[in-house]
């Protein structure tokens, strides 16, 4: 999939919005204890101690910088993700929590979700993390089989899942289990096991990915044998059904939950929302009004922990004051632009963006939200709709427009009809 890029310059004036979608912050912290084989997140192992304080600084100087382009909006839902955000502490992530209150306006009810590593959790922390303001936990399980978890290179062992899986459950009522199939010599019944076991801890939701080998990983140097795409599919049928037979909503590829219990933030890039991404390597979309046009711009900070950190230069000792510590000891030259990158989507991209997130949603999406987010009519995409019900991928119903079952199966298919 292509996207063309062009700068802000170019962008295109024509864009109409009658007012921009909902905003959701995301924050981004690059660190993990280990790198996983098969990860081409935007993660770096920790060499020595976590830079907590600069990094905390960093972020606050990130999201000053970013305060006029989101100026007067609420933030609907916050995501701590990585990385491994659990590495921070919880007086960190409380700190972190204050800078975001005291500069953006962020509802009491908001959803702030924190991604968790079991390898890097105690008794307390959790506890601690839902004292400091997270809402919603989602932890990093992957498998409870012990052979799996060492072929995936996971720094936690089964007991380790286990224990942390239970404190999830003692200490948030609205948590998240990250399951994983697919995995090398992997069978359908162990697939369901893991499943079927992660259900004996009451999450919320579930997020059940297949493993697949990404460019630039360690898997993608030497591969694993993966079972056949036909086990895989057999996996994903058995995990589907078993979960609705649970109880549960399968609301997006890979995303299952409880009535009300679907990830609000998630939802709101499914939706096609707005989002600002702080952090080194995270990623922005913000729905803008600059010099009486409107653009949809896009946004990636700079990517390499060392080089965010060096930009920002931000001044720990402001946030957090420290013996003989002085902004004069971090006078390293930065610039206080966090941005690697920055361009406008051309108008004509916007449709295949919006579908490429809406249509993960199995229940689809109302029709006059393609006008809301992308500020063109759903004539412009008329010819592929129809090409799509045609072949069996999309249906209409009642003003949505919502993948079929073989639409989801073949998402990227169906996808594909909108770059055309
Ligand atoms: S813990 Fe998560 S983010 Fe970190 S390397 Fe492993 S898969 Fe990637």
């Amino acid at each position: 999939m292509t996207r063309r890029e062009i700068s802000p310059v170019e962008a295109p004036g024509a864009l109409e919005f009658s007012t921009p979608p909902p905003l959701s912050l995301y924050v981004h912290v690059p660190w993990c204890v280990k790198k996983c084989p098969y990860c081409d997140f935007n993660s770096y192992p920790l060499r020595g101690g976590l830079p907590e304080a600069e990094y905390v600084a960093a972020l606050a100087a990130d999201l000053e910088s970013a305060l006029p382009l989101v100026q007067g909006r609420r933030i609907v839902s916050v995501f701590f993700g990585g990385g491994t955000p659990s590495l921070l502490s919880a007086a960190g992530l409380d700190a972190l929590l204050s800078i975001i209150r005291a500069r953006v306006p962020l509802p009491g009810d908001a959803e702030i979700t924190l991604e968790a590593n079991p390898g890097t959790v105690d008794t307390g922390k959790f506890a601690a993390f839902r004292d400091a303001g997270i809402t919603r936990l989602s932890l990093g399980v992957q498998s409870f089989d012990p052979e799996h978890l060492r072929t995936l290179g996971r720094i936690h062992d089964a007991g380790q899942a286990r224990r942390a899986a239970a404190f999830a459950a003692r200490d948030f009522d609205n948590f998240n289990l990250d399951l994983m199939y697919g995995l090398p010599g992997q069978t359908v019944a162990q697939a369901l096991a893991d499943v079927k076991e992660a259900l004996t801890f009451s999450p919320t939701h579930l997020s059940c990915y297949q493993l697949a080998i990404e460019p630039d990983t360690t898997f993608a140097v030497s591969p694993p044998a993966l079972p056949d795409p036909e086990r895989c599919a057999d996996m994903q049928e058995a995990i589907e059904a078993g979960l609705d037979e649970a109880g549960f909503i399968h609301y997006e590829t890979s995303a299952f939950a409880r009535p009300e219990r679907q990830c609000r933030h998630n939802l709101n890039y499914w939706t096609f929302g707005d989002y600002l991404g702080i952090g080194a390597g995270a990623h922005g979309k913000l729905t803008l009004r600059t010099r009486n046009a409107w653009e949809v711009r896009r946004q990636m900070r700079w990517k390499h922990p060392k080089r965010y950190l060096a930009e920002m230069n931000a001044d720990p000792s402001a946030l957090f004051p420290r013996e003989g510590a002085s902004p004069a000891e971090r006078s390293d030259g930065g610039t206080g632009n966090p941005l690697q990158d920055e361009f406008s989507v051309a108008a004509d991209d916007l449709p295949f963006e919006f579908m490429m997130n809406a249509l993960r949603l199995n229940e689809g999406f109302d029709a006059a939200l393609f006008g809301a987010r992308t500020a063109q009519p759903l004539s412009a995409v008329e010819t592929i709709l129809r090409r799509a019900e045609s072949e069996g991928l999309l249906v209409r119903d009642a003003g949505r427009i919502a993948p079929t079952r073989r639409g989801q199966r073949f998402l990227n298919r169906l996808l594909e009809m909108f770059l055309a």
